[in-house]
């Protein structure tokens, strides 16, 4: 997929927005979706995306989207590190095949990182359902105070 490629709207990620495909959802508004990764690299591997924005990657995302989903992204990015206490985090954001990107709506990776953890592979190796479910609520609480 090129960067100028078109948006598809059949996307695992807009089927998700629609409620046509599940997710372990973390936090939602009218504008922005996060919810865990199936195929972590880390424990606690979260995404960020617009709802309302039909863009595949940073050069077709409209502004006002973009800093909609960076600011969930830190808020995310607090309460991930608050409860799961990494060392480090990483944010990443790939746009195009050639630059690792494989679903093509645009989103952000939270990607915690531990000491000691190499990174797991990217977009491979799906978590057991009971962990996500697990780290789902173990996340809720923190969410649940997250300010708006
Ligand atoms: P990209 O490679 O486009 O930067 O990131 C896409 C991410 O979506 C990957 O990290 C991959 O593991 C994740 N992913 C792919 N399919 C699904 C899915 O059906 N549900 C969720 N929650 N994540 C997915």
């Amino acid at each position: 997929m090129s960067l100028t490629t078109t948006y598809d709207p059949q996307n695992i990620f807009a089927q998700i927005i629609r409620g046509d495909a599940p997710c372990y959802r973390l936090y939602e508004d009218d504008d922005v979706l996060a919810f865990l990764d199936v195929f972590p690299q880390s424990y606690g591997h979260a995404l960020v995306i617009p709802k309302r924005s039909a863009a595949c990657n940073i050069l077709d995302v409209d502004t006002e989207a973009l800093c909609k989903v960076m600011t969930v992204a830190q808020k995310l990015t607090r309460v991930i590190v608050d409860e799961l206490k990494p060392e480090g985090v990483q944010i990443a954001q790939f746009n195009g095949a050639p630059a690792g990107q494989t679903v093509f709506h645009i989103h952000v990776h939270i990607v915690p990182r531990y000491s000691g953890e190499s990174l797991g592979i990217h977009a491979a190796g799906k978590a057991e359902p009971a962990e996500l479910e697990k780290l789902q609520v173990r996340l809720a609480k923190r969410i649940a105070l997250m300010d708006r």
